[in-house]
This record gives C-alpha cells, structure tokens and sequence, in this order.
C-alpha cells in the first residue's frame, strides 16, 4: 500500500522548499529589523479561544476549524490563525501591564477549506502584532514593515494594498442594523452563503465576490456614512502618514475583514498575478480582542502574510533567488582516506562559517562522483585519494569556471572557500536577504518547531 500526502497538506522538496525558507526567512528579518521580537506559539489551543476570540459566525469557526477531543473530552482545534493565540499568551503571562509589545511569529496554520492554487489545508503564515499602542502610526509602521518585505523579496511592484476603517463598535452595530434592514428585501436575489450570513455576520456579505450579490449591494448604505468622528480622524491621520510616506494605497469601503476582532483600521494586499486566492497579507486594528479573551483593555493591531501566496507571486515575478544548495562536494577516491576526509570536511566547515560541504560517500569511480559534484550545484569539487592525503592536501577542481586544478592545505582551502564563492542572490535584493540566513532562529522557526 502507498501513503499519500493528506489532501491539502503539501511536501515541498528542492526548490521549493528553498523558497519558502527563503520568503519566511526574509519576512522575520524584516520585522526584526523593526525591533519586533519572536513568541514561539503551540500549533494546539482550546477550540474556544477562537471561536470566542475570532468569533462564532466567521468562516474560520464556522467551517474551517480542525477540531478534535483530547482523551479527556477537552475540545481542542489545530490553530487556524495567530492573533488570538498571541493574545492569549499575553494575557496567561502578564505582559500586557508595561510597555507595548512587538512580537512576530511564524509557522503553520490548518484550515479545512477546498483546496487549490494558493490555498491550501496546511499553509504557512508569518504575523507580526503590536499589543499596548493605540493611535495611526504604529498602523503606518506595520504598512511600512510589509513594505520593506515585498521589497527585500524583490515583489514590490506585484502586490497593491487596500485600506478601511470599520469605525468604533457602536458604528458597526448601527451600520449592521441599517445593512440588515436594507438587504432582507432583497434576499431572494442573494448567494446561499450571503442569505445565511444576513443573520449570522452580515457584515462579511460585503466581501462576496458573486455577481448577483454585488449588484444588490450596490444600493446598499455605506459603512464610511456610519463611521463616527474620532474613528474618521485616526483614519484620516493614517491616510496622511501614507500619503507622507508616498505608500500607494486604494481605500476600499468595502473591505471588512472576515475577523470579529477587527475594529478602525482594516488593511490586505492583494497580488492579481497569482491567481483567484491573491491575498498574501492582511490584517488591521483590534482593540478589542484582549478584553473578549479576559484580559484588560488592551489596544493592538496587526497582520499575518500568507507564506506559501508570497512563494507563489516570487515565482510569477521571477524573483526567487539563485539557489546553490551546495558549495562544495568531497569526492573521495578510495574508502581507506575516507577517515581523513571526514576529519577535513569538518575542519574545513568550522573555518568557514556558512560553508555548504556534502561529503560523497558509497564509492564509485572518480568520473561519477565528480559527475555527482556536479549535480549538486556546488561551485568546487574537492578531491581526496591516497596521495593527497600522504601529502596533507586537498585537490581543487573548479566546477563552474575553466580554471587549473589545485592542491591546497586545509587552511588554504578555507580562504579560498570563504573570500572566492560567487555571490548568488540578486542584485536587487535589500540587506534584509543577507541577514536572513544568518537567523539562526529564524530558521528553526521555519522548520516548525
Ligand atoms: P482568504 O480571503 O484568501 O480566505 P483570509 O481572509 O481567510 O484569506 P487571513 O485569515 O487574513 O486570510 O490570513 C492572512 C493571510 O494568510 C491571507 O492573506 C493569505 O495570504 C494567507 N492564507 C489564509 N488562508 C490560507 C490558505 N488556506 N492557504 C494559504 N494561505 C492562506
Ligand atoms: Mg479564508
């Protein structure tokens, strides 16, 4: 019997996965360099902190939460986003009483939603939030900090941003109502889900991309003709810290968000290029959010980028980097150097810091495994046999350039590795790129722990 992958929970090999190391990689070292700092999060919380914190009504609870009993009957849920459980860290462990909070995370979400280009079961998301600051310019800054990202990753010109305000909590209600009373009359002419959403979350009707509905709602109020003054002055203060800033943006009255937790300030990018799902980022003000899960008054906005949408759009926009899995391959000629050539190689890696070095093993004629070398992108061949060893070197072939041989001490070697590789990552790209390979962290992050 073969096993399968489960549906809509993707490997990614080779390339692949290089690229979504490389987009998350980039993502936290965006958000570090704006001083946000890592929450390691569990990937299970109690189902009812989402359908309490995201809400009962949206899509995520409704439909697309996995769920599960623990042996003791204790509902649980795979997290299908980040937001409440950072929330919900920081209120268990007190640290909404200081100063503001800036923290990012990054890992997988699940979703049980139909899969298809750009959407997927298990998808990646990195998020930032910022807890404790209310005002516009901390939204300026998540604004400018998905800026720099799409920027450091080579997308800028690919991707356009959406803004809205959605007012206090008492607009909504009082544009909900007037929503309400303005669509029941209508409600023959709506979609299936827009008819169930008029009692559930009708606000959500507004994001329905079917045309009939669209129509429909083109009579409807205006959720901006609900917005109340000092909700209108914190977006209008935004929309001039943007405009500063020279950030192109559309504001779109439309734009709701599928969250409970938003309030004010509501922002997505969206990327035509790859495809129908093309949103890669979202997210917005939620000053509510702490309160609901118990905690004090808090004000906070933030946003998730949706890792595995961004991969995609590098793709579509041919800015993936250069990929060189290897530097250098070993060759080793006969099984007896093969202790030395595992001593060497190891030296050779704690000389260079960064280095990539695979080590053949298994035999075979010389021929092949420089053929091997060759397959695996590295830019040196290192060669070790019987002489070389007598003679405490190593042999040097060059693999992508028509140089002679050379043979080389250990210590040679490691200049040579360090001081001679060719610079594989795009001109283009932001100092960001560079920093993050060195995230150590940033890296563990990635692999899911
Ligand atoms: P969509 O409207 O596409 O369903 P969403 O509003 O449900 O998105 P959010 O909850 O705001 O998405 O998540 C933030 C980002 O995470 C999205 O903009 C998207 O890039 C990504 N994302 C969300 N759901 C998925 C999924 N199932 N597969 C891949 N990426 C996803
Ligand atoms: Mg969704």
């Amino acid at each position: 019997m073969a096993y399968r992958s489960v549906r809509g929970m993707r490997d990614l090999v080779g390339a692949d996965a290089a690229l979504a190391s490389h987009v998350g990689n980039t993502l936290i070292a965006v958000a570090q360099s704006f001083g946000y700092e890592e929450i390691r999060l569990p990937l299970i919380e109690s189902a009812e902190l989402f359908s309490r914190g995201v809400g009962e009504a949206t899509d995520i609870v409704e439909k697309e939460m996995y769920t599960l009993s623990d042996r003791r009957g204790r509902q649980l849920a795979l997290r299908p986003e980040g937001t409440a459980s950072c929330a919900r860290a920081m209120i268990e462990h007190g640290l909404l009483r200081g100063q503001p909070q800036r923290l990012w995370y990054a890992g997988p979400m699940f979703r049980y939603e139909r899969q298809q280009r750009g959407r997927y079961r298990q998808f990646e998301q990195v998020g930032v939030e910022a807890f404790g600051i209310g005002g516009a310019a901390v939204e300026a800054e998540l604004v400018q900090l998905a800026n720099a990202a799409w920027r450091a990753l080579g997308i800028h010109r690919h991707v356009s941003l959406e803004i809205n305000t959605l007012g206090s909590g008492d607009a909504r209600a009082a544009y909900r109502a007037a929503l309400v009373d303005y669509l029941t009359p209508h409600v023959e002419s709506l979609d299936a889900d827009s008819r169930r959403r008029l009692t559930t979350n009708p606000l959500r009707i507004l994001d329905s991309k079917v045309a009939a509905t669209q129509r429909v709602l083109e009579g409807a109020p205006q959720l901006a003709d609900f917005v109340d003054a000092p909700a209108r002055a914190h977006f209008d203060a935004l929309r001039a810290l943007l405009d500063d800033l020279q950030v192109p943006y559309r504001v779109n009255a439309r734009l709701v968000r599928g969250l409970d937790y938003y309030t004010d300030t509501v922002f997505e990018w969206s990327a035509g290029a790859i495809g129908a799902q093309d949103a890669v980022c979202a997210g917005g003000r939620y000053d509510g959010l702490v309160k609901r899960l118990g905690g004090a008054a808090t004000p906070a906005a933030g946003f998730a980028i949706g890792v595995d949408r961004v991969a995609l759009l590098c793709q579509e926009a041919e800015a993936e980097p250069a990929r060189r899995p290897v530097d250098a391959y070993c060759a080793v000629l006969e099984e007896r150097c093969m202790a030395w050539a595992l001593a060497a190689t190891q030296q050779l890696r704690e000389l260079v810091p960064g280095l990539r070095l695979r080590l053949h093993t298994g035999g075979g004629k010389p021929a092949a495994q420089l053929r091997r070398a060759d397959e695996s992108g590295a830019c040196w061949a290192l060669i070790v046999g019987a002489q070389e060893v007598a003679e405490n070197r190593i042999a040097v072939k060059w693999l992508r350039e028509s140089r002679p041989q050379a043979l080389m001490r250990v210590e040679e070697l490691a200049v040579l590795l360090r001081t001679g590789a060719p610079v594989p990552e795009r001109a283009d790209a932001g100092g960001a790129t560079g920093q993050a390979e060195q995230s150590a962290s940033a890296a563990n992050a990635l692999a899911g722990n």
